[in-house]
């Protein structure tokens, strides 16, 4: 350590005189006095440590305060921050799924807001039920007796096979054994169920008769799985839903059908593939049908149980069903959400992710001109920019292999050297704007993909701080 850095070392100020200073009193007056002094003290060893190793840093009381009030600042940004998904994919799980329409969100902030008749029945005074708010739209929406509901579609499943399954078997296809992200694997979630996974036919192909063949006296129910995030091709067969129904009701074996998604709506209706309903799962005959309330529906995370009234009372005693409740909060939300579905005629206007699915092409690719001077003004030479087609991608698992055609701005880097670099770079300098902006990165070009995007003037003002020169730059 040379002598100018022991001097500086032994002339360091203690916490209590950089308290003193300016902006210490501004960290005391918005953080809160021991979070300063934690600042301070942690500003202070850094300094030090610094110093030690031989780098000159700032040590004067001023400069240590206000390192300790910006490190106050930076942490207290909330880590669950808003941010643009122009990824493409609408129901994106990593960016928490649907985007919730405005009634649930004032429907939610009311419950939040007061107490709520939540377990308890206005009319008669007594105790009333936590599923009595969705219960009877559920039924209307669905065509099923009965109705449930928990805390997403992974705890549906559970609940359900743990309530008819455990000690028992659960009778799968093989080509239905689906990992879905997250851990979420059939076979895994059986296993704690407590039921006994009974594989069927093979990966492409299983007939009725395979069904058939494994139903016995250990059943506890037969589980069709909707194949979400893949599709097996070729040469395939799997038993549809109404035939295995006929079946497994002949042999007293309840259906369970796990839609996964689930819709309440035909999508045809806004130019999107067909996915299956819930209420044609019920009318197919499944006993119980699972579904979930983030994706397709476009509420908040739920997971829906419908079906038979014997079954869901059943599943309504099991203990589990406690520990995989809700709070009022969503079901305020999820109860606005599916009373839009009671007016299938205005929800591409209410329901922000069918909103989201039913823009047309061609007014994306409007929105991406009007971006596009902007834009190309704010990267300079660097980088080219284009408005491009793309396809977006309905996420979540929902329609796995259809994509939506949509348009966006294709941004690459100007020299063919260092692409690659110069695309990290862009990416990063786009996630530290001040709302981040995620898009992706396809054939050499970051796409920001304009389906999600409905705030134009907020993006671009956002936009205006992209700092390409700044801490990001490639060195
Ligand atoms: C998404 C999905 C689940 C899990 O639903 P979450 O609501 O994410 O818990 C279960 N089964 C299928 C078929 C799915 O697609």
């Amino acid at each position: 350590m040379t002598a100018e850095a022991d001097h500086r070392l032994r002339a360091l100020p203690s916490v209590d005189e950089v308290l003193k200073a300016e902006a210490a009193m501004l960290a005391v007056a918005r953080f809160g006095r021991p979070a300063a002094v934690i600042a301070v003290r942690q500003t202070l060893d850094a300094t030090r440590a610094a110093l030690r190793a031989g780098r000159a840093e700032p040590s004067q009381s001023d400069a240590i305060a206000s390192a300790a009030l910006a490190k106050l600042a930076v942490d207290a940004q909330s880590n669950l921050r808003p941010v643009f998904n122009l990824t493409g994919t609408v129901l994106h799980t990593n960016l928490g799924r649907a985007l919730i329409a405005e009634a649930a969100i004032e429907a939610a902030v009311a419950a939040m807001r007061s107490a709520v008749a939540l377990e308890f029945d206005l009319a008669s005074g007594k105790r009333g039920e936590r599923d009595d708010h969705l219960r009877g739209l559920l039924c209307e929406l669905t065509g099923a007796e009965d109705a449930t509901v928990v805390n997403n579609n992974a705890a549906a499943v559970l609940l359900v096979l743990n309530t008819l399954a455990k000690g028992r078997e659960a009778v799968v296809s093989r080509g239905e054994l689906i990992e879905i992200g997250g851990a979420f694997r059939m076979p895994d979630i059986m296993a704690r169920a407590g039921a006994k996974l009974k594989e069927v036919g093979t990966t492409n192909r299983t007939h009725l008769k395979d069904y058939l063949e494994a139903i016995g006296p250990r059943t506890g129910l037969v589980l069709k799985v909707h194949t979400s995030n893949y599709r097996i091709e070729g040469f395939t067969k799997e038993v549809g839903a109404r035939e295995l129904a006929a079946a497994t009701r002949e042999r007293n074996v309840p259906l369970v059908n796990d839609l996964g998604s689930g819709t309440l709506v035909d999508l045809s209706r806004w130019g999107l593939a067909h996915e299956p309903t819930v209420a044609e799962a019920i009318a197919d005959g499944a006993e119980l049908v699972t579904f979930s309330g983030d994706k397709l529906l476009g509420g908040p995370q739920a997971g829906f149980i419908v079906g038979r009234k014997a079954l869901i009372e059943k599943i309504n005693r099991n203990p589990m069903k406690r520990a995989l409740r809700v709070d009022k909060m969503r079901l305020a939300a999820l109860e606005a959400s599916l009373r839009l579905y009671r007016d299938p005629d205005r929800l591409a206007e209410q329901l922000p992710t069918i909103r989201l699915l039913a823009r047309p092409p061609s007014a994306i690719k409007s929105a991406a001109q009007r971006l596009l001077p902007t834009i190309a003004a704010k990267l300079g030479n660097s980088f080219t920019v284009e408005v491009v087609a793309c396809a977006s991608q309905i996420g979540s698992g929902a329609l796995p292999l259809e994509t939506v055609p949509s348009a966006g701005l294709a941004i690459r880097p100007s020299a063919a050297r260092g692409s690659g670099r110069a695309l990290e770079y862009l990416a990063a300098a786009l996630r530290h704007l001040p709302v981040p902006v995620i898009g992706r990165v396809e054939d050499g070009a970051h796409i920001l993909d304009l389906r999600c995007l409905e705030d134009e003037a907020a993006f671009a003002a956002n936009f205006a701080a992209l700092d390409l020169g700044g801490e990001h730059a490639p060195g």
